[in-house]
């Protein structure tokens, strides 16, 4: 019990004045940005400490978002599969379908009292990029979504609630054409307009002060689960999972955890399998690198160029993770294990035959790793995160892996 105490003052004490948690995270930026980020660092330091900021985005939250968002006890599911009970923190239900609003909402309240006209942002699976134009259309900011032509064909609907909400998308067209390409074209528009507009990454991960700003944002996730779970049942989980793309519903669920009796689990996309291109596992697989201005653990060939990754969810395949996450993995305090995609589609359509959610293919990743826990224990309870619901993914799924009756019952047995 003994290593929980260590993390009582933990957020007292991590990220440390030049933003590492540890070895990892910090500022690796060119010269003409490093104003940028202290401008942001500097105004996020004064500004969430305003009761006028916490109130209104408090008040942001339950009015526009619809929080909280509840926590769901899946009876089918954990009947199912034997005697250890699932639970959900339900993101999906959150306004625009997955957790990315938190931030969102957040980083644009900032926008808003640092007197900013544009936003500026990357998308990979497009849920950044709609929760960012969401934000955008309430604040009334003009809003700059980058995405691979990749991505843009593989999502096509998220494409258009972009546009609808008053998004410019721009097509990204070099190398991969996915999620990494991405975040470098938003990066060079941002050296372009940083005057004018600030930059919202769309994870737990980039230059201090991202890491931890998107972090605070996001455990509004943990923070309330923990709440609920307990309220609902007298006691902790045993488990609490989350997936990991960058890290950020995964951070937000895992920190207000951290000082409880409680096992912690980050599922990382295996994808096809552990060869190099085929996985998107940057804790488990990758070493420690720098990309895209902050340091942690990275998916790297030895030159130290990031690795091409992927995964069936576009919203995992990112070569890096938030630094925090290393930090944790460090620590022992977190454990990263991996799901493939196969395992993700099982979970896929399992929760949506046994208890009519369909989640996104990112959130699967959770619900799988729940599943394989609760087949290997006999008793206890694990409390997943659903970061996102699937409506995005369900003509691609069709596409791909047809209606899924290999995996998932037809009627209750
Ligand atoms: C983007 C996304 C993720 C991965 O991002 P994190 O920053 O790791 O949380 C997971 N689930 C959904 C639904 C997403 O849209």
């Amino acid at each position: 019990m003994n290593q929980y105490r260590d993390f009582d003052n933990y957020l007292k004490e991590y990220p440390d004045e030049n933003g590492r948690f540890g070895a990892y995270g910090g500022s690796y930026l060119p010269k003409e940005l490093i104003p940028a980020f202290k401008e942001i660092t500097d105004a996020y330091e004064t500004i969430c400490h305003s009761a006028q900021f916490i109130n209104e985005l408090r008040r942001i939250r339950r009015e526009f978002q619809g929080r909280p968002t509840p926590v769901y006890h899946c009876e089918r599911l954990s009947n199912y599969l034997g005697k250890c009970q699932i639970y959900l923190k339900r993101e999906d239900l959150n306004h625009s379908g997955a957790h990315k609003l938190n931030h969102c909402m957040g980083q644009g309240l900032l926008a808003k009292y640092m007197g900013k006209k544009k936003v500026i942002a990357e998308t990979g699976a497009g849920q950044h990029g709609v929760a960012l134009a969401t934000a955008a259309a309430f604040y009334g900011l003009e809003c700059d979504i980058y995405m691979g032509e990749v991505d843009i064909a593989k999502q096509a609907p998220n494409v258009t609630r972009m546009k609808l909400l008053g998004a410019r998308v721009i097509p990204v067209t070099h190398g991969l054409k996915t999620l990494k390409e991405a975040v470098d074209a938003a990066f060079e528009a941002l050296m372009k307009e940083y005057k004018t507009a600030i930059y919202c990454i769309g994870s737990a991960l980039g230059p201090h002060p991202f890491p931890m700003m998107v972090r605070d944002f996001q455990m509004i996730v943990g923070e309330e689960m923990r709440e609920q779970f307990r309220e609902m049942t007298g006691l902790f989980p045993d488990a609490v999972t989350a997936c990991v793309g960058g890290g950020s519903n995964s951070i937000g669920t895992f920190v207000p955890f951290l000082a409880d009796p409680v096992d912690l689990y980050g599922v990382e996309p295996l994808g096809r399998g552990t060869n190099p291109g085929d996985h998107a596992a940057s804790v488990t697989y990758g070493s420690k690198g720098v990309l895209h201005g902050f340091e942690s653990y990275l998916l790297q060939d030895e030159a130290g160029e990031p690795l091409p990754v992927y995964s069936v969810a576009s919203g995992l395949d990112y070569p890096s993770v938030g630094p925090e996450h290393a930090f944790l993995h460090d620590k022992g305090r977190v454990n990263y294990v991996t799901v493939s995609d196969e395992e993700a589609m099982e979970a896929f359509y399992l929760l949506s035959r046994l208890e009519g959610i369909i989640p996104a293919v990112e959130s699967a990743h959770a619900v799988a790793y729940a599943m394989r826990w609760a087949r290997e224990h006999c008793t206890g309870s694990i409390l997943a995160t659903l970061s996102g619901r699937g409506d995005k993914d369900i003509d691609f799924v069709v596409e791909q892996y047809g209606y899924g009756e290999q995996y998932a019952p037809r009627k209750a047995e």
